[in-house]
């Protein structure tokens, strides 16, 4: 495995600010993180058990969450799966995700965040608009006309 040396150095930082300890496993997770936007808890686990081979589950559940809360990660959920964490936060960007395989791309807000106004805010100061784009990435869309011609 390439080991790659990432300036963690902002997110130090920001532990410090949200008066959260610098622990080897919660580095390791915004590390992954980085490295692999998009992930999950199982694959975030299975990263960092590589390095740090004490780590439990569990304890990246705590992490993840304790991150999330404080949002210096960003926590989705499209339907029917398990949550995925990013550590792109603040932009309020959108997400594509593919029905078939589950590959999730990042797409940035239109103009200015959110991009989207509800047709009636009901008095609410709306500052995010969560919005998952539903569909086939280009390799599943490969696919299906295969398998349509083969069963032509
Ligand atoms: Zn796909
Ligand atoms: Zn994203």
């Amino acid at each position: 495995m390439v080991q790659i040396m990432l300036n963690l150095k902002p997110y130090k930082n920001l532990l410090k600010q949200h008066e959260l300890s610098l622990t080897a496993v919660r580095l390791a997770v915004l590390e992954t993180l980085e490295i692999h936007p998009h992930s999950d808890a199982d694959k975030i686990f299975n990263i960092v058990k590589n390095k740090i081979a004490t780590t439990s589950k569990q304890a990246i559940y705590k992490n993840l969450n304790a991150l999330a809360e404080r949002g210096i990660i960003r926590e989705i959920k499209p339907k029917g799966r398990s949550s995925l964490y990013e550590t792109r936060t603040g932009d309020n960007h959108h997400h594509l995700v593919c029905r078939q395989c589950g590959a999730v791309r990042d797409t940035d807000c239109f103009d200015h965040a959110p991009c989207l106004e509800p047709m009636c805010n009901h008095g609410f100061k709306v500052d995010e608009a969560e919005v998952i784009f539903w569909g086939l990435c280009p390799p599943c869309q490969k696919n299906l006309i295969k398998t349509e011609r083969k069963e032509k």
